[in-house]
């Protein structure tokens, strides 16, 4: 879970401000860390540490960071632990220079490709496998980085979308099933690399296209050169990019995210209907699907939970009563909305099933005569390897259990998931071209 993004600006000497927005706007998609790696007429540095975007970088230091191409990174850690040295942009030195790489993903093979460059005498300085991806880059660079970057696409297992900053050079790289996304956008004078489209949207850069899965984009003074490295491999982007993750402002090969969670709400009140005065939804992520929900079965949507945006990562929680009164400081149900309701509240996924079961509470503290849970998703039944921090299969609760188990354990009156059928068909497919591992424990890798 990480956001990671490129700017290629000719003349502009604020290509970090425009990394800077870009992160700023997929915050969301990792807010344990922020760094960016500016290049000023060949010479590298790079910035970062914990922190939201906007803790780690103030107009001072922003001003510091002069150059016409830069990368950025959020980051949410999911392989090497959350502590300031794995933050990203990683830089390493090469034959050339100073090489900087983001990297969105996670390698299955990272520890057996470390350990054998360490017996080959190389040091790491973080326990990322990003930083295994830069070293193979480095080392295997004989005077070509696109034959460098080639022959690391050669061993490293997983998935990986990534933004390279060299002395001269910006490019973007996408591993062969395409599972974590990757967009190309258009600037006045040069480009734009982000995770999401709405990066885009924030810089006001023109959507060209996605980066293609295998493929590896050169950006420099030359233009912009594209090949299609690996084109063999079936595309297996990250449903869960879809069912939670990304923005729904965003367009991920060609699939509006909200457009999505609207049809997933849809067909969700085809497969799971039920009796009641209103829909209400979990925001922000279940509100879409609600507002379908709503939409297809023809009770009303209101608003049911009112969502504090205030509470971040950082809010400390001194004593147990207090860690109690968590999920009613981020979200407190409208009494209005509920009192005396039969309600349906629809989320996008039950993970733990922990959140749901305060939600549930909640609602019905609030007087909800009736709670009836509808998730946008089928259960999350294994963990996933490829960049998604879902939790051990222990604590996935839809791993072990019956759903007439999950609905006991969240207190609800009914309970009822969309379909993989139905979730493939809310993203028009036709059962290809996604990663369904963490529904249906289908490992593509
Ligand atoms: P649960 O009931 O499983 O504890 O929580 C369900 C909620 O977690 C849903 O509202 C869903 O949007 C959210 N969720 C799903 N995946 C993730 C994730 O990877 N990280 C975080 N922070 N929330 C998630
Ligand atoms: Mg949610």
């Amino acid at each position: 879970m990480c956001g990671i993004v490129g700017i290629y600006d000719r003349g502009n000497i604020n290509a970090a401000n425009a990394a800077y927005y870009s992160l700023v706007a997929m915050q969301h998609r990792g807010q344990e860390s922020a760094g960016i790696a500016i290049n000023n007429d060949g010479i590298i540095t790079c910035y970062k540490d914990m922190g939201f975007v906007n803790e780690v970088f103030d107009e001072r230091i922003l001003g510091l960071l002069k150059g016409d191409m830069a990368i950025g990174h959020v980051r949410y850690s999911t392989a090497g632990a959350s502590f300031a040295a794995n933050a990203q942009p990683i830089v390493v030195k090469y034959k050339n220079g100073n090489l900087a790489l983001s990297h969105n993903g996670s390698l299955i093979n990272a520890d057996l490709l470390r350990s054998q460059l360490e017996d080959d005498g190389m040091i790491f300085s973080t326990t990322t496998d990003t930083e295994v991806i830069a070293a193979l880059i480095a080392r295997n660079y004989k005077g070509d980085i696109v034959e460098a970057i080639k022959n690391t696409m050669e061993i490293i297992k997983g998935s990986y979308a990534l933004t390279i900053l060299t002395d001269n050079k910006l490019i973007g790289v996408r591993d062969g099933y395409g599972i974590r996304p990757l967009v190309l956008g258009k600037l006045e004078n040069g480009y734009v690399l982000a995770s999401e489209s709405c990066a885009l949207d924030t810089v006001g850069a023109q959507f060209i296209r996605d980066v293609r899965p295998g493929e590896i984009l050169v950006i420099d003074e030359t233009g912009m050169k594209s090949v299609d490295y690996i084109n063999n491999l079936p595309k297996k982007i990250c449903l869960f990019e879809h069912i939670y993750f990304a923005r729904p402002d965003s367009i991920i090969d060609g699939i509006s995210m909200y457009k999505a969670r609207e049809n997933a709400g849809r067909i969700l009140a085809k497969e799971q209907p039920a009796i009641a005065d209103t829909v209400i939804s979990v925001p922000d992520s279940g509100t879409p699907a609600a507002i379908g929900y709503a939409n297809e079965s023809g009770i009303p949507f209101s608003i049911g939970l009112i969502k504090n945006r205030y509470v971040g990562r950082t809010f400390i929680q001194p004593t147990q009563s207090m860690r109690e009164l968590g999920v009613k400081l981020k979200l407190n149900p409208l009494r209005d909305n509920i009192k005396g309701k039969r309600v349906v509240m629809v989320d996008d996924s039950i993970v733990r099933g922990t959140t749901s079961k305060k939600i549930v509470q909640a609602l019905r503290d609030a007087g909800a005569s009736e709670v009836h849970v509808r998730v946008s998703s089928p259960p999350v039944i294994s963990s996933c390897y490829y960049g998604i921090d879902t939790p051990n299969i222990e604590e996935l609760i839809g791993a072990k259990n019956t759903i007439e188990k999950v609905r006991q354990y969240i207190g609800a009156d009914s309970l009822g998931y969309l379909s993989i059928e139905g979730i493939l068909a809310a993203v028009g497919s036709k059962g290809e071209g996604f990663c369904t591992a963490c529904l249906n424990g289908e490992y593509p890798i």
